[in-house]
């Protein structure tokens, strides 16, 4: 396959440059003042202040440029300051900022709603609202799978993530930090495991879904309103659903009347190389949720769903002040002219080339790393002892300590926090990524 690179003009020059240590002098004197002022409750993965970041570079107030592989936890698949998003933004910042789209219309959101149901999988016919945050669109998913079924109950899986609100936090099911002293949580709401390579061999699919059927059996399938899941568990460090699971999930939906509601907030927009990436599956769900890279950094998010359910809630049932700010909206419609022009998904393909091909000579070469699992640009890298699985989250946090002092800007996640989880920007010059993969593999081999 030819390798896409990235033509887009940047603002920063698109090298790593270490100027002083990370964090430098004025990161550190920034960083008291947060202390002094921002709740603790906000952590910090790198306390380092930036001045501009752009294509695969963050540059610090110090004069440092970091590689950025996480794109600000997934939103600048396009760059921090990608030409069209900003052209979008400031044409619209001259007509207004702000109506609240249930008060008075405009275009960009019904255009936003338009591509959405064109381009979500399934050729029924759709309808789409929109909202501002993740967590924001995962609650509105289980409103309208509970109204439309007129059933309480949510299955989640094992490892899931989707979001910090009340009903959120009960479905994502790692509780430090998300959910310690925050409860009482939903007890509508019940988890069963997914099979994921290494620990499963393809041939435990099939196990994996009776499980899911005995957790229904157990609390009555009948009052079931949805089954959500990631299709690739991002918080859980990039974990991949063995091949079969979804489509399984899928038939079991249909068998009960249950919604499946796939969460693309992490891994949609393009980001594994398809649109969706429950498309690598070839599976439809009821509701499809999206939100991080689908405006590029500027907050917002959706619900994609058949026209009949969409269209069955009561006007003015779902809906907030802030659901589809017009400048977000612009930002989105920047974003799908590239995905439809400018081989978005084939660029992200060529880094999960790139990754594979330097990182998977990792796994069982004696350096702690039990997995590498890639799907484009969402790459995690899993440590622990090469027998057992024995997570070692010691290593993670090592490895990811030696990038940050190089100015790569890696970030540790997993259910065991043994994962090193990579969501570079999809328009990262080849070089660079390439670069930034290096450091992560020589801090492999020097923390041994
Ligand atoms: N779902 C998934 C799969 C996510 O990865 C996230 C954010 N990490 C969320 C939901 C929550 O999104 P937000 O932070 O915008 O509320």
């Amino acid at each position: 396959m030819t390798i896409a690179q990235s033509t887009l003009p940047t603002t920063v020059p698109q090298t790593r440059h270490l100027e002083t240590e990370i964090p430098g002098p004025r990161s550190r004197e920034l960083m008291e003042d947060r202390r002094a002022q921002v709740s603790n409750g906000i952590g910090a993965q790198l306390p380092v202040f930036i001045e501009r970041a752009d294509g695969g570079i963050l540059l610090d107030l110090d004069g440092n440029r970091i590689v950025d592989l996480a794109s600000g936890l997934g939103p600048t698949a396009l760059g921090a300051s990608n030409p069209r998003v900003r052209e979008r933004i400031l044409t619209q910042l001259d007509r207004f900022t702000h109506t609240c789209f249930m008060t008075t219309e405009y275009e960009s959101y019904v255009d936003v709603c338009r591509w959405l149901n064109a381009n979500t999988p399934g050729d029924h016919e759709k309808r789409s609202a929109l909202f501002t945050t993740g967590a924001e669109a995962n609650e509105n998913a289980v409103k309208i799978s509970r109204y439309v079924t007129g059933r309480r109950k949510v299955m989640a899986f094992t490892g899931a993530y989707h979001g910090r609100t009340h009903m959120t936090m009960s479905l994502t099911s790692k509780s430090h930090p998300y959910k310690t002293g925050f409860g009482p949580f939903s007890d509508d709401v019940v988890h069963a495991p997914v099979p994921t390579s290494p620990r499963n061999d393809p041939s435990e699919v099939g196990s994996y879904l009776e499980q899911v059927r005995a957790v229904l059996a157990e609390n009555d399938p009948s009052s079931f309103a949805a089954i959500i899941i990631e299709p690739i568990l991002g918080e859980a460090g990039c974990l991949i659903p063995l091949p079969g699971f979804l489509a399984g999930l899928r038939e079991i939906a249909d068998e009960f009347g249950i919604f499946l509601i796939a969460d693309e907030v992490q891994s949609g927009m393009g980001r594994t190389g398809r649109i969706w990436a429950i498309e690598h599956e070839g599976v439809v769900p009821d509701l499809l949720v999206a939100a991080k890279a689908l405006a590029n950094g500027m907050p917002l998010s959706s619900v994609t769903g058949r026209a009949e359910h969409m269209n069955a809630i009561h006007s003015a049932g779902i809906g907030g002040t802030y659901i589809g700010n017009p400048l977000s909206c612009e930002a989105a419609l920047a974003v799908f002219e590239q995905i439809d022009s400018d081989g978005v998904l084939d660029r992200a393909a060529a880094l999960g080339e790139i990754a594979i091909e330097m990182l998977r000579p990792l796994v069982g070469s004696g350096v702690g790393v039990i997995d590498v699992r890639v799907r484009g640009g969402m790459i995690g890298i899993e440590f622990g002892a090469d027998e057992t699985f024995e997570p070692s989250g010691e290593r993670a946090k090592a490895v990811t300590r030696y990038c940050h002092a190089n100015g790569v800007l890696a970030l540790t996640n997993g259910v065991h926090e043994n994962v090193i989880r990579l969501l570079p920007p999809v328009v990262i010059d080849h070089d660079l990524f390439r670069d930034g993969l290096q450091v992560i593999i020589d801090g492999i081999r020097s923390t041994i």
